[in-house]
């Protein structure tokens, strides 16, 4: 799709922007906003990209139990607007069950130590603060996941709680994960603050600790009686009242390049309905879609060395079990986080407000990680008995109590940072960033872990980029 010539196309925008989850869709809404013409294109038939709701057989399902958080001011505000009377607040309240016992989420160390046995305990705590002294003074880079996991908590700690739960997680082990996945997404655990929290199990009180751990359990997140289906469903509302195209079912297939110009100036899609393809003229292009697809799309036009760096750049498949069970209620918080069972992470969204059709019923969204074509992936009976075994188990429903099954899929779950991927991000991005007029971001097109409000903030920097270009229309 490379080097066609800049005229021609029929349908033209000032920018098109690529994927409808959060951060491409508040792109949008930022430039229609500022009055310019802007184009999206979403490959699914629902908008929402990870944090979208389906509509099954009367009920919503949300993919994995979405709530925003309203960190973001300005995000935030704007979202409330838009969602108006459809947006509920909801009080966090979740849980970890980890050898038997329930804790707070996120978690805390006195948590995670908590029903420790003594000796494992003071092993952990003497483990960490000797491996954070010993790196303190002999700063030295991780070479890869385990290491920055034991920089971090030190070994004993390291081998209790995070060896074999990161292994099942991914699917191999923390030395094949690189170090910026720790420390990117892992909470630091001061040691100082560690052995005061501890301390203070046994009375001996420390206020700064406590006013942490007081704010982070009581944030109110934000939802709908529609789960997660409303928020992206409502921005597409507003894009579309200010004059402006979502388009679904497109599939991103080609970006041209003006040969003289060496800028793109079109995106090509195939709508996936009718198998047709469409080419849309353009000036901008924000894409948020996998660095693997928009490589893709750039055909020839792309070195095969960054299409090789591209492909490095893999993601973890996500399936979810979205279950109707027969019953009024089944767990005792919005989602429990679980190690070591056949799903990582079980949502009552009914208990954050969802409106559950009958109402005797409930919804429960059961979040696994998987590769593409597995049991777990495919539905299979193996994968579902598994399921079905752990809910039991866990004393959240009987397999006769769940009366429909729904399979809620996306290739895209989790940017997987593989052990010397960030050369080939760099690589990606220097490649991107020489076209001029195209920009990647969010989750996909950043290959990071932004949350709904981070995506959204990383999607009005795009727009802003571009509006710095253009301007704001009179
Ligand atoms: C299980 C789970 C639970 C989560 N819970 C929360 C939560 O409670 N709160 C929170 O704030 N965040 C949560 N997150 C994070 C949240 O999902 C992300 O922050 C957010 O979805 C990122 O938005 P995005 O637009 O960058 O990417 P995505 O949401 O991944 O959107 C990318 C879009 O591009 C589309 N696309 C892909 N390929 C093409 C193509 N070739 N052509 C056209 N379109 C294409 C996709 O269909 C998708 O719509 C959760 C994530 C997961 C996995």
């Amino acid at each position: 799709m490379s080097s066609e010539p800049s005229t021609g196309f029929a349908d033209r925008t000032e920018t098109v922007v690529l994927g409808g989850g959060p951060c491409g869709l508040y792109a949008a809404l930022t430039l229609a906003k500022a009055g310019r013409r802007v184009t999206l294109i979403e490959k699914e038939d629902v908008t929402g990209g990870l944090a979208r709701g389906h509509l099954r057989a009367g009920n919503h399902y949300d993919l994995g139990v979405h709530m925003l958080h309203a960190f973001d001011k300005g995000v935030f505000e704007t979202v409330k607007e838009i969602m108006g009377d459809e947006r509920i607040e909801v009080p966090l309240n979740a849980k970890i069950k980890w050898a038997g016992s329930f804790y707070r989420y996120p978690l805390q160390f006195g948590d995670m130590v908590k029903g420790m046995n003594p000796l494992v305990l003071a092993q952990c705590c003497i483990g960490l603060l000797a491996y954070q002294t010993w790196y303190k003074f002999r700063p030295h880079t991780p070479k890869d996941a385990e290491e920055a996991l034991i920089q971090l908590y030190g070994k004993p700690l390291y081998e209790f709680f995070f060896k074999e739960f990161t292994t099942r997680y991914w699917g191999f082990p923390p030395t094949q994960l690189s170090a910026t996945f720790i420390t990117t997404k892992m909470p630091r655990l001061s040691a100082v603050d560690v052995i005061k929290k501890v301390l203070a199990k046994f009375g001996i009180q420390d206020k700064s600790v406590h006013a942490v751990e007081s704010a982070l359990s009581e944030e109110i997140l934000h939802y709908s009686r529609n789960g997660a289906e409303a928020m992206p469903r409502l921005i597409v509302g507003e894009i579309e009242r200010l004059g402006c195209r979502v388009v679904r079912q497109a599939d991103v297939c080609g970006i041209s390049i003006d040969p003289t110009s060496g800028k793109a100036n079109a995106v090509t899609y195939r709508n996936t309905a009718t198998d047709s393809t469409h080419a849309i003229g353009c000036d901008h292009v924000i894409s948020t879609i996998p660095i693997r697809d928009l490589l893709a799309a750039f055909g020839d036009h792309a070195p095969a060395d960054v299409r090789e760096s591209a492909a490095y750049l893999k993601t973890k498949a996500i399936t979810i079990y979205g279950l109707l069970v027969k019953k009024e209620k089944a767990i005792d918080s919005l989602y429990i986080y679980y190690r070591d069972k056949a799903f990582h992470r079980v949502g009552e969204p009914k208990n954050a407000g969802l409106i559950v059709n009958p109402p005797d019923h409930t919804v429960l969204i059961v979040e696994t990680t998987c590769e593409i074509g597995d049991a777990k992936w495919n539905g299979d009976d193996s994968a579902r008995q598994a399921i079905f075994a752990d809910l039991e188990r866990e004393g959240i429903c009987r397999p006769d109590e769940i009366v429909e099954v729904h399979l809620l899929r996306a290739p895209d779950g989790y940017p997987i940072f593989g052990l010397g991927f960030e050369p080939h991000l760099e690589k990606v991005n220097g490649f991107v960033r020489s076209i001029g007029n195209v920009q990647t971001t969010g989750r996909q097109g950043g290959f990071c872990y932004p949350n709904m409000h981070k995506a959204m903030r990383m999607g009005a920097d795009a727009a802003d980029r571009v509006l710095q270009t253009v301007g704001t229309a009179e």
